[in-house]
């Protein structure tokens, strides 16, 4: 899978891809990570990539002709999806990350200041992502929290089988609690049935421990999953502990 990111910090998203997985993933072949500075596809002598609001008011503005270029100065091929990274688009979870790990290439607009000129959504954006209901400084952190999601949904990108179809929201619940040694560290143990070496046993009581969580923390998500007999159960029990 292809992705290339445009943005004016690509020092920052170049030390997160080089780091631990995405690295990893992409010496193996199975991501590439391409940058483009949109300062190079600024025209004038002072590499401008921002100007003022019409109609006034505080900040600045990000060009259209820099970004447009930029874009153009990509391959064409595999066709991509191109997202803009905005407050105002579709909030991204587990399910937007698994359609998108379906495709081959990716472009990711990285805003800054103000925002983008409107005329970018409606020359080339296909499609805008929020990372939630806050503002950052910038596109950067969003767009490499979609590479980073999608990645780990890519067959080989992790190394153990199976840890991404484990996480929270893969199957709708939040992730079990997880524990590592020692078994018993300032009077806190870790659960005896861990210790058991009763895979079934192990089993259920992840399943159970992740109903919890959701039901304690998240009881939204809860609503729109289609819970089998046995997690109905599960969740019965829960309820009867916690009430
Ligand atoms: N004035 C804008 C915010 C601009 S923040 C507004 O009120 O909507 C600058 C850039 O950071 C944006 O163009 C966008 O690319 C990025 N950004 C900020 N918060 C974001 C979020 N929650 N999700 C995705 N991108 C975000």
């Amino acid at each position: 899978m292809i992705f290339d990111i445009l943005t004016l910090l690509p020092e920052v998203c170049r030390a997160y891809g080089r780091a631990s997985i995405l690295g990893r993933a992409q010496k193996a072949g199975l991501i590439e990570l391409r940058l483009t500075n949109v300062r190079d596809f600024a025209y004038d002598r002072h590499r401008t990539v921002d100007d003022s609001p019409y109609g006034g008011g505080n900040g600045m503005v990000m060009k259209v002709e820099p970004l447009v270029a930029a874009l153009e100065s990509l391959p064409g091929k595999p066709e991509p999806r191109i997202i803009l990274m905005s407050p105002a688009g579709q909030p991204f979870d587990q399910g937007l990350a698994a359609e998108l790990a379906g495709l081959e290439r990716l472009v990711l607009i990285c805003g800054r200041y103000e925002g983008v000129d409107e005329r970018v959504r409606k020359l080339a954006v296909d499609q805008e992502i929020s990372m939630g209901d806050y503002v950052l400084s910038g596109g950067e952190l969003p767009a490499l929290s979609v590479v980073d999601a999608v990645s780990r949904l890519i067959p080989g990108v992790l190394g153990g089988a199976g840890s991404a179809a484990r996480d929270s929201f893969s199957d709708g619940l939040l992730e079990h609690p997880h524990y590592t040694r020692p078994a018993e560290i300032r009077g806190l143990e870790v659960p005896e049935v861990l210790l058991s070496g009763n895979h079934a046993a192990i089993e259920r009581w992840r399943k159970k421990e992740s109903l919890r969580r959701t039901w304690l923390r998240r009881p939204e998500l809860l609503e729109r999953l289609d819970l089998s007999g046995e997690e109905r159960d599960l969740l019965a029990e829960v309820k009867a502990e916690e009430s």
